[in-house]
């Protein structure tokens, strides 16, 4: 059986202890290869690796690591099949939004970070003729990068990517649910030429390689993507520990549809941010608000199209929804959906678990799920359920619509439809999430800061927030 291996001081080793945990697929829920079961020593192999490399690689000029870091998105292109297809096997997602979708993605995350570095300038403030102050920015050292298993190589690319630009080095850990693309990046890493202990990849249980990493006290920052629980966990270990923290947490997002919106095109792109990935995206938008007067003609149409959505075989290409990721998460997925019967929702479709044909019986599929008749205060529609499962719930006034999808503790991101531009910048405006979409959803521009608000995290990713995040800044006064 295929063993994934740790990626440490550039060399794919075992973990010291020898031991390895099952890889499952969550079509089959077989296990398909070994990952490493790896602890505080071969974190601690990782850290002495990016420390010694720390010297060289932070003296090397932004444009050769902008060349190396090229070549690497070069290779992720060369290799987009063959990544795309292993994320679907690892994940459960369907190949064709892997191949289309996230590993075009991980590329274009490398390559964006491999120019913007070429840009990321010193700032100086004159003072009269009398003082000059420079701002220079550099490195911050030994970083940690952590990231979930819904979009694996799409979020660790997206972490990794400004911290070794910045030159830095990188102490990283995927998933354990997701390991195999982060093995197959380092593969292409060192066909890059990327220096041994730019990067390192320590594979194993976020609680046991979690911590050991976090308060390791050589490393001076950590950039975090995954639950709100354990955002909270390592800012409650790391904050005594003064260490830089970039949290990314989770979401429960509304999307807010007004009377006066695209029909046709509202009802389609809705259905898509709720059950894209299996709706195991921090971004989907799993509260659907609907302005009454349209409430019954938009619950007819969407859930005619949700019904449409094929569950079915991530590798074949007529599948929209593919498999839960884990066992843990589909079951969290169906007490869930549980939990909203007894709180008096009504299933309009979907509720229960599938088997999408032979083969697939003891695989993690659940059919997309929509429920009406909640109220927004309920845990249903307050907890973040991180699948497809989607609740509608008519408003009556713009501001009852602002007071329902304000009323989570989370604020990562927001959609509204709407044609009336004027109501759409007030509505903008009043709502508290990090990210607003207006007639559309998850359309990304990489030099745009993103994050959430409250529960949803701490700090700002993309363009020149992340450079700074993974950079000190020093100022230098100089008396003329
Ligand atoms: P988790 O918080 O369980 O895990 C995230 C990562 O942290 C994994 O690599 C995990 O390892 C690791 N981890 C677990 N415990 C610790 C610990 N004590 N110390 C350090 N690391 C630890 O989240 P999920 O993987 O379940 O991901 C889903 C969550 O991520 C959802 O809440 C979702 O909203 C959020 N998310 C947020 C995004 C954003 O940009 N805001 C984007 C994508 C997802 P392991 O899995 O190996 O145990």
């Amino acid at each position: 059986m295929q063993k994934i291996l740790n990626y440490i001081n550039g060399e794919l080793i075992e973990p010291v202890s020898g031991n390895f945990l099952q890889n499952i697929n969550p079509a089959t829920g077989a296990c398909y290869s070994l990952c490493p079961d790896s602890d505080d020593k071969d974190v601690n192999l990782a850290v002495d690796a990016a420390s010694k490399a720390f010297p060289g690689w932070s003296n090397t000029s932004a444009s050769e690591r902008s060349r190396i870091m090229l070549k690497l998105a070069a290779l992720i292109e060369e290799n987009n099949d063959r990544l795309a297809k292993a994320e679907s096997m690892d994940q459960g997602k369907p190949f064709w939004l892997a191949q289309k979708g996230e590993i075009p993605r991980a590329k274009a995350n490398i390559h964006f970070f491999a120019t913007a570095i070429e840009h990321f300038a010193s700032e100086a403030h004159p003072m009269g003729d009398h003082a000059l102050n420079y701002t220079l920015k550099t490195p911050l050292g030994v970083v940690v990068c952590i990231s979930p298993w819904n979009l694996p190589l799409y979020l660790f690319t997206w972490k990794i990517a400004p911290a070794i630009a910045a030159g830095n080095c990188v102490v990283a850990k995927p998933s354990e649910v997701t390991p195999m693309t982060a093995f197959l990046l380092a593969e292409l890493c060192i066909q890059a030429g990327l220096p041994p202990g730019v990067l390192n990849i320590v594979h194993g249980l976020g609680p046991k390689v979690g911590p050991a990493m976090n308060t390791h006290p050589v490393v001076k920052a950590i950039s975090f993507t995954g639950g709100t629980k354990t955002g909270a966990e390592i800012a409650r270990t790391a904050a005594p520990l003064f260490k830089k923290l970039s949290l990314e947490l989770g979401g429960k997002n509304p999307n807010v549809v007004f009377a006066d919106c695209d029909f046709d095109k509202t009802v389609s792109e809705s259905v898509r941010a709720a059950f894209t990935n299996q709706g195991e995206i921090c971004l989907c938008g799993s509260r659907i608000l609907i302005e009454r007067s349209i409430y019954e003609k938009f619950k007819e149409a969407f859930v005619a199209k949700v019904k449409k959505l094929k569950v079915g075989d991530p590798l074949a290409a007529d599948t929209m929804v593919g498999a839960i990721a884990s066992e843990l998460h589909f079951n969290k997925i169906l007490s869930y959906i549980q939990l909203a019967k007894e709180e008096g929702g009504t299933i309009l479709t979907g509720g229960s678990a599938v088997t999408p044909g032979p083969g697939f019986e003891n695989g993690y599929f659940i059919e997309p799920t929509v429920i009406e008749g909640l109220s927004q205060y309920c845990r249903t529609n307050q907890e973040e359920i991180f699948g497809p499962v989607v609740t509608l719930t008519p408003f009556d006034s713009e501001e009852e619509a602002l007071q329902f999808a304000n009323s989570n503790e989370y604020g990562l991101a927001s959609t509204i439809w709407t044609e009336n531009l004027t109501k759409a910048h007030r509505f903008a405006a009043g709502i508290k999430t990090g990210i607003v979409w207006i007639n559309c959803w998850l359309l990304r521009d990489l030099r745009t800061p993103f994050g959430g608000m409250n529960q949803s995290g701490v700090g700002r990713e993309g363009g020149w927030e992340a450079l700074r995040f993974f950079t000190e800044q020093k100022n230098v006064c100089i008396k003329l």
